[in-house]
């Protein structure tokens, strides 16, 4: 029978549906959950195990031995009739997992699923409300300890507020419409963390937080995105919700540590932590610092940006060097290997090949202006 059963598990793995993991759309499936009954790739599997046997069992597609029974829930549900159940009601603006995501996202995802069945209750997710409040871990500006502050997030007034002291004034309000939220487990050196940038007086401002509960971060991450998506929704009524669903939240393109030199090309080359965040490249002196030290606006090509590999003319080639030009500046960059350096001129030249939105338009207005608009070569007159 076990040869039967392994020609069965074969057959059933080219189903629709089956062909990818139930949980984050992998192609490398090993694993099945033989109760629930549904195909898994190794790392949603080991998320399953780690709920425990009462809410899901787990084996392997080919090292274990399957009893006809197991078989037979697995011809009997599948991923698609299952995805129907358990995936019944997930909100709009709940970020779906793909396959490299953060681990929290992937975990929360599964949990929600199957052991706190979020997504099959009537009852909406009280992250859907437009309104959370809670204390969150918060890293000083100055002195870089974390402290915990009591966060208000107001879709309706679409602003996250946060407190040091509860009954005084906030220390800060953020609109909810112009923040950014991303996972931040490897830069904060903790799973449950999540990075809040924004724009506040013509610059970037990076606020990092955590919480000892993945559930309570990740709610405050899904919360931030519907209410985002409320007040869009507002805004461009006649648009698709999946359009609107896009511009959410989105992720750094690309972060890592740099060599770059000053202005002239006699200056030594300094490290700095490089973020490129859609059209803006910023440069830090610390991975968490609360401000980049430069922002730097990439356009389109055709508006004379461009990046080489090399050094400029005059300057000292350090390692792999690379050089961004701008109408306003030439940047020469260093980084500690081939592979890296290309990767990131590809990153930047797949940037300033995409023409650019309305909205680059506005971030590239706010950068300038904070520049005092004392360079009369603004980068959008003309070509
Ligand atoms: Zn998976």
């Amino acid at each position: 029978m076990a040869d039967q059963n392994e020609k069965i598990l074969h057959r059933l793995l080219q189903q629709d549906g089956n062909s990818i993991c139930a949980d984050c759309d992998s192609k490398n499936l090993e694993w099945a959950s033989y109760n629930i009954g549904i195909f898994l790739c190794t790392r949603c599997c080991a998320v399953h195990r780690s709920m425990g046997a009462h809410i899901s069992k787990v084996k392997h597609l080919k090292l274990d031995k399957w009893e006809d029974s197991q078989i037979q829930r697995m011809i009997d549900v599948g991923n698609k009739s299952a995805r129907l159940k358990y995936e019944n009601r997930v909100p709009a603006c709940y970020r779906r997992p793909k396959e490299n995501d953060p681990q929290i996202l992937i975990e929360q995802w599964i949990r929600a699923k199957y052991e706190r069945l979020e997504f099959c209750m009537i009852e909406r997710p009280s992250y859907t409300s437009g309104r959370m409040e809670g204390f969150l871990m918060k890293r000083g500006k100055e002195d870089s300890r974390y402290q915990p502050r009591k966060f208000v997030l107001s879709g309706l007034h679409d602003t996250l507020r946060y407190y040091v002291k509860e009954k005084r004034e906030p220390k800060a309000i953020l609109r909810i419409s112009e923040l950014n939220v991303v996972y931040a487990p490897s830069k904060i050196g903790n799973p449950n963390s999540l990075q809040l940038t924004f724009m506040k007086e013509g610059t970037t401002r990076h606020i990092y937080v955590y919480h000892d509960d993945p559930e309570v971060i990740n709610n405050w991450y899904m919360a931030i995105r519907c209410a985002k998506l409320h007040r869009l929704q507002i805004a461009y009524p006649s648009a698709s919700e999946s359009d609107l669903v896009d511009l959410l939240t989105h992720d750094f393109t690309r972060e890592g540590w740099l060599l770059k030199t000053g202005p002239r090309a006699t200056d030594s080359y300094k490290r700095r932590w490089f973020t490129l965040d859609d059209r803006k490249l910023m440069y830090h002196d610390d991975q968490l610092d609360a401000h980049p030290k430069g922002e730097i606006f990439l356009g389109n090509q055709l508006d004379g940006y461009y990046v080489r590999i090399g050094a400029p003319p005059g300057a000292k080639d350090q390692g792999y060097s690379f050089t961004l030009f701008t109408p306003e500046r030439v940047y020469n960059m260093s980084s500690h290997s081939e592979q890296d350096r290309d990767e990131w001129i590809a990153a930047i030249q797949n940037v300033l090949e995409r023409p650019l939105s309305p909205q680059d338009n506005s971030i590239s207005a706010r950068l300038i202006r904070k520049r005092g608009g004392t360079n009369p070569k603004n980068i959008f007159t003309g070509r």
